[in-house]
C-alpha cells in the first residue's frame, strides 16, 4: 500500500540542485508530461488524486492549444469536432471528467445518430436506408423498423451477433473501472489486456474473429468495413481488439462534449495545478543519472525526475539518450476535410441531394479514394456541412466532381492512430528500468479517448507505486491516497 506521506519522501529524497542559466536544466521537477492530450491531461488529474502532494507537474505541449487529437474546426463561422468525436455511454472516465468539469453531454449529430445511412462500392449504392424528412415520431418509427429488417434481410442474423461480440467487449472493459482495492496495477499492455480478458482479440484480425464466429461474409464485408473504414480508416484486418472497440462506436446513445472535447484536457490541467508550457517542443531526453534532462526547440532545459511521453513515439522526432526501443509501427493517417457546401447527387447516380444518405460509407475498394462523407450540418437545403474522411488527401479536381457548390474547404492530416496488425507487438509501459514512462503504448490496444484516459489512469498507479519501492504487477490493495469519490462511476 502506498500512502501520500510515503509518495512525498520518496520525492524530496529524488531532490537535485537547480540551475538558473538556459542551457542548463532550469528547475527541479518532479513529473514531467511530454503532451497535453487526454492521456497527458488524465495522467496529470490521476497524479493529483492519488498523490496531492505530488510536488510539480509541468506539461510540455508543443502546439500552442490542449488537448491533441481532440481538436475543433472552424468552418464558415461554424465550429465542429476535427479529431475525436464521439464517446461511447460506458466511457466513465470522460463521463466523470465531463460531471466533475461542469461540462455539458451533446448527443451525436444528425449523421452520427441517424439511421441515413448508404453504403457506396465507388459505382452504386449496395445498401441505403430509407430515409425520411417528416418530423412525425411515429412515422420516423416506422421507418427505422422498416430500415432494421431491411437489414437484417440483407444481412442476416449474424446482425445480432455483432450486438453481443461488442457487448462482451465492453463488458470486460469496465474491469478497469473496478476499484483500487481488486485492480492490479499493471507495468505491461499485455499483463492490462490478459487481466481484462481482452488480450486474445490482440492476437487475431477482426475478419479472423468474426468467420470464426460465422458471421455472415457479406456483413462483414459491407457493413463492418464500413464502420472500421470510417473509426479507424482501416480495413477488417486491424486487430480483433480494435475492431471490436470501433463497433462499439457505431452503436446508440453517443456523446461528445458540447463546445469541444478539448474542454476535458483544458479543465484537467486547470483543475490539476500544472505548469504548462505551451508552443513547447521536447526535442531531447537524457538519462543524466539521477534525473532526466529534458531540452526543448525553444532553447531550454529542464531537470524531471519522472518523464512521461504522452504522445505517439512512432512519428516523434524527440532523441533519447540512452536509445530506448519499441517495435516498429506505423501510425494510419487520415486526412480530415471539411467543406461547406452541397455535394453532388449526379456523382452518385442521384437525381436530388435529398436521396444522399447522412452518412455515406465505403466498402475496401482500390477505385474509391474516400472513406466516408458524413453532414454535420444542414444550414437549408441547398447549403451544408460535410465531413469527409480519405487515406490520402483529396484533390480540388476531385472535391469539384464530388460537390456541386463548395463555399469553403479546410483539410487535415492527422497522424491518426496506430495503423493496427494482428498479432500485435506493444511498446512498453517503462521505457527504461528508472522513470521513464510511455502511456501511448496502449494505444495498439485501441485508440479512444477513453482508452487513453485507462492507460493514463493505470500510469498514475504505477509510477507511484515504483517510487514507493512497490513491484508493479499483481500489487492487488493499492488504497487511493483520497477519499474524492465524485470521480467513480456510479456502478462502482
Ligand atoms: C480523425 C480522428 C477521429 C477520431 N475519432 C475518435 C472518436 O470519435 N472517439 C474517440 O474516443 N477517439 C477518436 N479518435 C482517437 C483519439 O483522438 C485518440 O485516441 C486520443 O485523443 C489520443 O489522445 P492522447 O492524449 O493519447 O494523444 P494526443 O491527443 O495525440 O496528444 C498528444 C499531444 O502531444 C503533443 N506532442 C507531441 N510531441 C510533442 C513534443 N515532442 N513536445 C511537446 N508536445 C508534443 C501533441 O501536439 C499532442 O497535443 C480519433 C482520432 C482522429 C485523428
Amino acid at each position: 500500500m502506498f500512502t501520500a506521506t510515503l509518495i512525498t519522501l520518496s520525492l524530496l529524497s529524488l531532490t537535485i540542485p537547480s540551475s538558473s542559466s538556459d542551457h542548463q536544466p532550469q528547475s527541479t521537477t518532479d513529473v514531467c508530461i511530454i503532451g497535453s492530450g487526454i492521456a497527458g491531461s488524465s495522467l496529470a488529474h490521476f497524479l493529483r488524486k492519488y498523490s496531492p502532494t505530488t510536488a510539480q507537474i509541468r506539461m510540455f505541449e508543443r502546439h500552442p492549444v490542449v488537448g491533441g487529437r481532440m481538436a475543433t474546426v472552424t468552418i464558415a463561422g461554424e465550429t465542429f469536432e476535427a479529431g475525436a468525436s464521439i464517446l461511447h455511454p460506458k466511457n466513465y472516465h470522460a463521463l466523470n471528467f465531463t460531471h466533475m468539469l461542469n461540462l455539458k453531454v451533446k448527443g451525436p449529430s444528425a449523421s452520427e445518430s441517424s439511421f441515413s445511412l448508404g453504403i457506396w462500392d465507388g459505382q452504386k449504392f449496395l445498401f441505403k436506408t430509407i430515409d425520411s424528412n417528416s418530423k412525425n415520431q411515429i412515422v420516423q418509427y416506422f421507418i427505422s423498423l422498416a430500415n432494421s429488417l431491411r437489414m437484417l434481410f440483407r444481412y442476416g442474423v449474424s446482425l445480432l451477433k455483432m450486438n453481443t461480440f461488442v457487448e462482451v467487449t465492453v463488458d470486460n472493459f469496465l474491469k478497469y473501472y473496478e476499484s483500487e482495492e481488486s485492480r492490479p496495477i499493471f507495468s505491461n499492455v499485455e499483463d492490462m489486456l490478459k487481466w481484462a480478458d481482452l488480450y486474445n482479440l490482440t492476437t487475431h484480425t477482426l475478419e479472423e474473429e468474426l468467420v470464426g464466429l460465422k458471421f455472415s461474409p457479406l456483413l462483414i464485408q459491407e457493413l463492418i468495413t464500413v464502420i472500421t473504414r470510417i473509426n479507424y480508416g482501416q480495413s477488417v484486418r486491424i486487430s480483433g481488439l480494435a475492431g471490436a472497440v470501433s463497433l462499439a462506436g457505431s452503436g446508440g446513445d453517443l456523446w461528445s462534449v458540447e463546445g469541444g472535447n478539448w474542454q476535458m484536457a483544458a479543465g484537467l490541467i486547470n483543475q490539476s495545478d500544472v505548469t504548462l508550457h505551451l508552443q513547447e517542443e521536447i526535442s531531447s531526453i537524457t538519462n543524466v543519472g539521477g534525473f532526466y534532462e529534458l531540452k526543448s526547440t525553444n532553447g531550454n532545459s529542464y531537470a524531471c525526475q519522472i518523464t512521461v511521453v504522452a504522445t505517439p513515439l512512432d512519428e516523434l522526432t524527440t532523441q533519447f539518450t540512452p536509445e530506448i526501443s519499441i517495435p516498429e509501427r506505423k501510425l494510419q493517417h487520415t486526412y480530415a476535410t471539411f467543406v461547406r457546401g452541397l455535394l453532388n447527387p449526379a456523382y452518385f447516380g442521384l437525381n436530388s441531394v435529398s436521396d444522399l444518405p447522412e452518412l455515406l460509407g465505403t466498402i475496401e475498394s482500390s477505385e474509391l479514394q474516400f472513406t466516408c462523407i458524413s453532414v454535420l450540418k444542414e444550414h437549408n437545403a441547398n447549403d451544408f456541412t460535410y465531413k469527409l474522411f480519405s487515406r490520402q488527401s483529396l484533390t480540388d479536381a476531385l472535391l469539384d466532381q464530388i460537390f456541386s457548390i463548395r463555399n469553403e474547404t479546410i483539410r487535415i492530416n492527422w497522424g491518426a492512430y496506430p495503423h493496427y496488425q494482428a498479432p500485435e507487438e506493444f511498446a512498453p509501459f517503462m521505457l527504461d528500468d528508472r522513470h521513464l514512462y510511455y502511456v501511448n503504448a496502449f494505444e495498439n490496444a485501441a485508440s479512444t479517448m477513453e482508452t487513453s484516459a485507462v492507460a493514463a489512469e493505470n500510469m498514475a498507479r504505477l509510477i507511484l507505486s515504483r517510487l514507493a519501492g512497490q513491484q508493479p504487477l499483481g500489487s492487488y490493495g493499492l488504497k487511493s491516497s483520497t477519499s474524492d469519490s465524485n470521480l467513480q462511476h456510479p456502478e462502482l
